[in-house]
């Protein structure tokens, strides 16, 4: 049993946990306010890295049938694609009808902290849960000592990988030019690092659109909208006990889930989420295998 300070303890912690629950992300440092909001700016973790490199599309069966493996990838080597497709926006916030009974879908953003997202690909790998990473290409360094573990999990079609905008800024403070910019210096980082597109799938970062943001997403070749109707909170920093709270509250049949490779918070906890996973008879899909989109043709 709690006692009375325990109890009060526990009443403060969830409180914030709850607050920040269906939040998007924040910065490294940076404070959540009560709407999840971030409070203010903060130093960027991580220089700005090189400009990016432009991707040149040929034929779209290309991917489909000569992408190169990536045990033959050079790092750097520029990945053949297939072109972007325009599409009408579509905000997604959960999974759709067609979605097997028990399927959810682990989305997991950002990746400033480097043991989080060792930690996270290490999971995926021993695991083989299947889920989607929505990286920002800020944080190239700490992903790209991943790229040779993470281009197999993907050739395998375990992971996803989708676009979160490079430098997470709010999209809706941004010209169109300079959305633009974001969004395609992402995939370009994306393809670059990962050998797969991101198209369709842009999460807004602190889930932050509007009418015009999702249009020129759309005219991009991102018709799908990334939101989420579920969270482990994790965009601020929780105990273990508060984040554990979340993802029982959260992982239900349907959910797309939110989730950060910020904090290592939750990298304690894998064996308690499947044991979560396998006791509510859920399985988690990247977005192409629940909304039956393709990486071969991206979309
Ligand atoms: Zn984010």
């Amino acid at each position: 049993m709690l006692n009375d300070l325990d109890r009060r303890r526990l009443l403060t912690v969830l409180a914030v946990g709850t607050a920040a629950a269906l939040a998007g992300c924040a910065r490294p440092g940076q404070a959540l306010t009560a709407t999840g909001a971030p409070a203010g700016p903060v130093p960027r973790p991580i220089p700005a890295p090189p400009p990016p490199v432009r991707v040149v599309h040929p034929a779209p069966t290309h991917q489909a049938t000569t992408a190169p493996a990536a045990t033959e990838q050079a790092p750097h080597e520029l990945v053949s694609d297939p072109p972007p497709v325009a599409g009408l926006p579509e905000v997604i916030t959960h999974l759709p009808a067609t979605a097997l009974p028990g399927a959810i879908a682990l989305t997991i953003d950002d990746g400033f902290s480097s043991e989080t997202v060792a930690a996270y690909v290490a999971f995926a790998q021993a695991s083989g849960v299947h889920l989607t990473f929505n990286p920002n290409g800020m944080y190239g360094p700490i992903w790209d000592k991943h790229a040779f573990v993470l281009r197999g999990l993907i050739d395998a079609g375990q992971v996803q990988i989708g676009n979160h905008t490079f430098s997470h800024k709010d999209m809706r403070r941004l010209s169109d030019r300079k959305l633009t910019e974001e969004i395609e210096r992402n995939d370009a980082w994306i393809q670059q690092t990962f050998g797969v597109t991101s198209r369709p799938y842009l999460r807004p970062p602190f889930g932050f659109r509007n009418q015009r943001t999702d249009q020129v997403a759309g005219e991009l070749g991102y018709p799908k909208v990334l939101m989420w109707n579920g969270s482990f909170g994790d965009a601020a920093v929780l105990t273990e006990e508060v984040l554990l709270a979340q993802a029982r509250k959260w992982l239900r049949p349907g959910v797309l889930m939110l989730g950060h490779a910020n904090h290592p918070t939750i990298t304690h906890l894998y064996p308690q989420l499947l044991a979560l996973i396998a006791e509510r008879g859920l399985t988690p899909q990247t977005l192409d295998e629940a909304f039956g989109t393709s990486r071969d043709v991206g979309f």
